[in-house]
């Protein structure tokens, strides 16, 4: 595939903002899928890539309205439909980081307002449990992030952060995940200093 130079650079940068997601271990294995707007559509990650290993050659475009293009993420209803409904959104990630995962399975938001930089995500919502790939779930979190949402979690699943732009979209889940354990340690965390015994 030949792409033309400002394509290629701006792949090439989502591509290391994915390794550096896999290396900060917010995505292992092929658990993991990202998108970025492009014309009248967006370039998606293959099925079963792994952000880790992630190349320029793992990205397929596919139309913003229509069939998705062969080979794409099964997770494609869910992107196609965030960047139909909401048009300031420019890239897409979804992943599922432990500790935002686990208040995916209790099913219990985020509170942005813990952290000074992540203010702007207010509360993040939990989206309703729909099967992994299909409409309803696309359906659910088009409810769970709202008119001017930045963020939600997936019920009994994981994360997804929309941006303006790759970088941006990355850093919120990277804020996401430390609000999520910084609010696990808040309100499940150990004592700082355990009783002697
Ligand atoms: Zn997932």
């Amino acid at each position: 595939m030949a792409l033309k130079p400002f394509l290629l650079m701006m792949l090439d940068q989502a591509t290391e903002l994915c390794h550096r997601l896999a290396s900060h271990g917010l995505v292992v294995a092929s658990d993991g899928n990202a998108s970025v707007r492009r014309g009248d559509g967006f370039y998606i990650t293959c099925t079963l890539s792994e952000f880790e290993t992630l190349t320029v050659e793992d990205w397929r475009w596919m139309p913003v309205t229509g069939a998705p293009t062969t080979g794409v993420s099964s997770e494609w209803r869910m992107h196609q439909v965030i960047f139909r409904h909401l048009p300031f959104v420019g890239a897409i990630v979804h992943c599922h980081p432990p500790y935002a995962t686990s208040f995916a399975v209790k099913g219990e938001p985020l509170e942005g307002s813990l952290l000074t930089e992540t203010g702007d995500l207010e509360r993040i919502m939990v989206a309703k449990f729909a099967a992994p790939g299909s409409g309803a779930l696309a359906k659910a979190v088009i409810d769970a992030l709202g008119e001017t949402g930045k963020a939600c979690l997936l019920k009994q699943h994981g994360a997804l952060t929309v941006g303006q732009n790759f970088r941006e979209t990355v850093q919120r889940m990277e804020r996401l995940e430390r609000l999520a354990m910084v609010q696990w340690l808040v309100t499940r965390g150990y004592p700082a200093h355990p009783t002697p015994t």
